[in-house]
């Protein structure tokens, strides 16, 4: 009995103090939401407004639009606001909102230029014009035209270029200043990069012409899409790339397939063969050392890798895969390996001949830990090791006549030789503290991503003052970034307002 009523005591003083955080939790968390709730519309109109400037990738004149309007929408929240010339001429837009005293200064990076669009392809005549609708397309939601009394419920989405890729994220940050009312714990900065779409020079000048403006403790990525399961997201880390282009040579021109067919190499057979030299039955790839640079997981790593939620069943019958890869045993942990794709392959041509050249465009991904030029490297031994002869320019003709097999080889070396992958330590106060900011208000579920499969400029803020980064990535999934019909889950920018919100006033 006694042990029974003590049990009941203890129970009780565990739910009590349950209660409490959660409560405690609710009432930091909760009045963002209560600004959320009531300013639904002004929170959407203003990304509607900021949507509705084109964007696309190297259109300066409208990507100075789009600056213009940014630095309006950062003056009105009483940031300190300048605006960043470039040699490729779209802006970089800089906001500051310093707090005396702060313990930490937080870098916020955000894109605000877009994919290029093929209209024809998209079910609203301009994916510059917005249109509201009451749901994914895919679900049945239908485009609302009357929006005089809109509630915006979480489930509407809005449909237009850049909506979530990457522009969502900016409305989120700066509706969170203004559910905060302006009234950060943490010095803000905010830089908005006009050329992460197609790359460019403008992040990099703004770099080394500005460190000390942008000098901070921690610098946040905001972008990307959260994880499918639709909890809030951190990833410490992504994936760089390097690759290269190799052309295969059987002969100096196509040649008739009747007339020299079992005589004549075919180039196009010459490659598949030379690829699929490259990775054994299951595609782990057999270029040797490939995947010698990355260390077996650290526990910490393995843990964090098997605790994301993934549902590979969900995923394969969305995408309609049958079989996988076997280089890893999961998603997560393939995305911490470096990877091996075809991107492009070409070769041949119509009218019944046999190729005399034949193209792949072999990319990779790469973590932290692996070097390009090594990578690379292992690239050409491996054609080295098939017999071939690698040069680096169309051959000749003795060339041709000289060597039994021939490649040519071009590498796509990154910029500065470096890959562009980047990885932050979860233990890092820093990381932590962003973390806990984010598990105060949405508690434990919180999806925790050592590596994100894709890339994110992180690395030239790493590189310039080797700050701890992390990536918080508020969009729905399923957001169609970089394709047609790209959209915006209102559910996702009203919750990415909350976590902001709270990381900003920790
Ligand atoms: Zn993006």
């Amino acid at each position: 009995m006694i042990w029974l009523a003590r049990s009941c005591l203890l129970y009780a003083v565990l739910a009590a103090a349950t209660l409490f955080s959660s409560a405690t939790r609710a009432a930091e968390a909760g009045d963002i939401r209560r600004y959320v709730d009531a300013h639904r519309a002004q929170i959407v109109g203003d990304l509607v407004r900021l949507a509705s400037v084109p964007d696309l990738h190297g259109d300066i004149v409208q990507l100075n639009r789009n600056a213009d309007l940014l630095v309006q929408m950062l003056a009105q929240r009483g940031m300190q606001t300048e605006r960043w010339r470039t040699s490729s001429g779209a802006p970089v837009v800089f906001g500051q909102r310093s707090v005396a005293g702060a313990k930490r200064t937080i870098l916020f990076y955000i894109h605000y230029d877009g994919q290029p669009v093929d209209a024809r392809q998209w079910s609203q005549p301009d994916p510059f014009t917005p249109v509201v609708r009451t749901d994914s397309i895919e679900a049945g939601g239908r485009p609302v035209t009357d929006l005089a009394n809109a509630q915006y419920p979480d489930t509407w989405r809005i449909y237009a270029r850049a909506i979530a890729d990457d522009k969502a994220p900016i409305v989120a940050l700066l509706s969170a200043l203004d559910a905060i009312h302006s009234s950060p714990r943490s010095t803000i900065k905010i830089i908005l990069d006009g050329e992460e779409e197609g790359g460019g020079p403008g992040l990099s000048e703004a770099i080394s012409q500005h460190q000390d403006q942008l000098r901070s403790d921690l610098l946040v990525i905001l972008d990307g899409p959260q994880h499918p399961s639709g909890r809030q997201t951190l990833y410490f880390g992504a994936r760089g790339g390097a690759g290269v282009s190799a052309t295969v040579f059987t002969a100096k021109q196509s040649l008739h397939s009747g007339n020299y067919g079992n005589w004549v190499p075919d180039a196009n057979m010459r490659l598949a063969q030379l690829l699929s030299s490259m990775v054994d039955a299951t595609g782990k790839v057999i270029i040797p050392g490939f995947y010698d640079d990355v260390k077996p997981f650290s526990k910490q790593a393995s843990a964090m890798i098997r605790e994301v939620p993934d549902d590979p069943a969900r995923m394969r019958e969305t995408f309609g895969i049958g079989s996988l890869d076997g280089a890893a045993s999961s998603l997560q942990e393939a995305l911490n390996l470096p990877s091996l794709s075809i991107h492009t392959l070409s070769g041949g041509e119509p009218g019944s001949v046999i190729a005399g050249h034949a193209t792949a465009d072999i990319q990779m991904r790469l973590v932290k830990e692996n070097d390009p030029q090594v990578m690379i490297d292992r690239i050409i031994g491996h054609l080295r090791a098939q017999g071939y002869f690698i040069i680096d320019k169309d051959p000749d003709l003795p060339m041709l006549l000289a060597h039994e097999r021939i490649a040519k080889v071009t590498a796509k070396t990154p910029p500065g030789g470096k890959s562009g992958a980047w990885r932050t330590d979860p233990d890092h106060a820093e990381a932590k503290f962003a973390i806990d900011s984010v598990r105060s208000a949405w508690g434990k579920d919180v999806v925790l991503i050592r590596t994100l499969g894709g890339g994110v400029p992180a690395s030239p803020f790493i590189e310039a003052y080797n700050v701890p980064t992390i990536g918080i990535p508020t969009a729905n999934y399923d957001d169609n970034q970089h394709s047609a019909n790209e959209n915006i889950r209102l559910g996702n920018l009203f919750d990415g307002i909350v976590t902001l919100g709270v990381l900003m006033t920790r």
